[in-house]
């Protein structure tokens, strides 16, 4: 059995606000082995960049707090970690990737100061040979001239040239695991292609995890073995790439399919959306969270929160309306008893 690397149980990650309590993460449970690549995909909002940063508790606002669950890094319980212990493990065992790579580095620092101490920080090392480690991480990320690029100021550099310099710091300390929250959303296209590739090498090189957050499907078919839907601070559908691609179950998944726009698509013709807004975190309770979206629901739907369960071997959905015995069919009126 492959050993797994990252386990977490029905975390819940909440935001204590003036006006309630928004439900960001709500019951999450999944794992990962080492070396596997994980998607983890859903609108903006629904809780992938607040479950991601609960992973090392590393919440922004001091109104965020995980109320429950546990998260297991490498047989470790996060949560029992000193913070001389949290301090080790980001950076060293577990790097982040952010999405806006000019933000990610400060602007007043050279790259080389920037990637010297961050070096310095996990290891015990003198800065000459620092700088050596850091000039072959910026070669490893395909930078060209990197002795150049390292005396250079981040402003100097281009949004890709700080994105894969912030890829190099992420991977200066051998992470066992990179959480890259959407990587490639602030760059062009192309650079968005190179960025992937390189993640993907890097892995393959290192043996590393990659947990990435997107909201792009597309990105999850190029680099992840498997990926998990989110909707509103749960889970709805996981399972591996080429099953989800080519089996989705839930409702909510196939309006985030249906919306990838496709080279088949006519000109003119507007893109397909999921009709509505996800639902105010404050006020989600009782039933499925995507009731007022779902042109399948039924009054169970109002009335209780649909459970996870497996629908075939590793393809795990929480509808009502979706189990081994019971089949909703995309497009089709749901004949189901609710
Ligand atoms: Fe739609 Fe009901 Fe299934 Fe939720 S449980 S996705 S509302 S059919």
């Amino acid at each position: 059995m492959e050993e797994k690397l990252l386990e977490i149980n029905g975390l819940r990650t909440y935001f204590f606000t003036k006006s309630g309590v928004a439900k960001a993460v709500d019951g999450v449970s999944f794992d990962m082995t080492q070396g596997e690549t994980l998607g983890v995909v859903g609108e903006s909002g629904c809780g992938k960049s607040v479950m991601s940063a609960s992973i090392i508790r590393l919440l922004a606002s001091k109104s965020g707090k995980i109320v429950d669950g546990t998260v297991t890094f490498n047989g470790t319980d996060v949560s029992k970690l000193s913070r001389e212990e949290l301090r080790k493990l980001r950076g060293s065992d577990v790097a982040m990737i952010f999405q806006d790579p000019m933000t990610t580095l400060d602007p007043v620092f050279k790259v080389s100061d920037q990637m010297i101490e961050m070096l310095q920080a996990h290891r015990n090392i003198d800065r000459k040979t620092a700088a050596k480690e850091c000039i072959q991480a910026l070669a490893d990320v395909g930078i060209p001239d990197p002795h150049k690029r390292f005396d250079s100021y981040p402003f100097e550099l281009s949004g890709g040239m700080c994105q894969r310099v912030a890829i190099a710091m992420a991977i200066l300390a051998r992470p066992k695991l990179i959480i890259a929250d959407e990587p490639t959303t602030a760059l062009d296209v192309t650079m968005q292609a190179q960025i992937l590739k390189l993640l993907k090498e890097l892995q393959e090189k290192y043996g590393t995890s990659i947990l990435i957050i997107t909201h792009n499907l597309g990105v999850v078919w190029q680099i992840c073995d498997n990926v998990m839907v989110m909707y509103a601070g749960k889970v709805v559908e996981k399972a591996n790439v080429r099953e989800l691609y080519s089996n989705p179950k839930h409702p909510y998944t196939w309006g985030l399919m249906d919306s990838m726009p496709s080279l088949n698509d006519t000109p003119k013709e507007p893109l397909s959306t999921i009709d509505g807004i996800p639902p105010d975190l404050r006020l989600v309770g009782k039933g499925c969270n995507f009731r007022a979206r779902c042109r399948y629901a039924k009054q169970c739907c109002e009335d209780t929160e649909p459970e996870m369960v497996e629908v075939c071997d590793g393809h795990f959905v929480a509808c009502h309306f979706q189990s081994r015995t019971t089949n909703l069919v995309k497009g089709e009126e749901n004949r189901n008893d609710g």
